[in-house]
């Protein structure tokens, strides 16, 4: 039976109106983050593909870094735009916020610490939220570029876009202000159904 294969990759709509999440997020930068930004990494994602179907050995090492940083920008924007929503804000509820209790002290610890994870980026990355399926338990991890230096088995909850593409046009310099805006716009219904899917996996990698 034939794999299943969603080929070539299309850039997803975004579940709300570029507008929609003012006053938080211009509708200028939204618009430039999807339509251009995630758009490149689509492209990119497509074009590796392509000269990787006509590579000879020797070239593949290098496509594989161009294809792992393509489809990373993909997927992470891809759920980037889940993790926000016009009606975000507030804390999570439901096994989600228990799991954020326990690990964190509370809402407001996990809150500075992925805040923190966002701020403190050096060069371009995210600050996630992950679960570590072996030891069972959330944590919060650094991505360099959109595929490097984090667990590679933990499975993203919540994505937040680190690169100055995600907040400079509205906050410049400021970015401990779009750290402040990601929580406004943070959709923990999503998260707590991601969270749901995570802990199906068994305690094993
Ligand atoms: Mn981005």
């Amino acid at each position: 039976m034939a794999l299943p294969i969603n080929l070539p990759y299309v850039l997803p709509d975004l579940p709300y109106d570029y507008s929609a999440l003012q006053p938080h997020l211009s509708a200028e930068l939204l618009e430039l983050h999807h339509s251009k930004h995630h758009a490149a990494y689509v492209k990119g994602a497509n074009e590796t593909l392509e000269r990787l179907g006509d590579a000879e050995k020797w070239q593949v090492p290098g496509l594989e870094q161009s294809l792992a940083f393509h489809i990373g920008g993909h997927l992470m924007h891809s759920m980037f735009w889940e993790c926000l929503s016009p009606d975000g804000g507030g804390a999570p509820d439901g096994e989600l916020g228990a799991a954020i209790d326990a690990e964190f002290g509370g809402f407001n610890g996990f809150k500075e610490r992925l805040s923190d994870a966002l701020t403190t980026i050096q060069g371009s990355g995210w600050a996630v939220l992950g679960w570590e399926p072996l030891a069972q338990r959330l944590m919060i991890m650094q991505v360099k570029d959109h595929h490097g230096a984090h667990v590679v088995a933990a499975r993203p909850i919540i994505v937040a876009d680190g690169w100055e593409h995600a907040y400079y046009l509205d906050y410049r310099n400021e970015k401990e202000k779009w750290a402040a805006a990601f929580f406004e716009l943070a959709d923990w219904s999503g998260a707590n159904e991601r969270f749901s899917a995570a802990r199906k996996v068994p305690a094993s990698v």
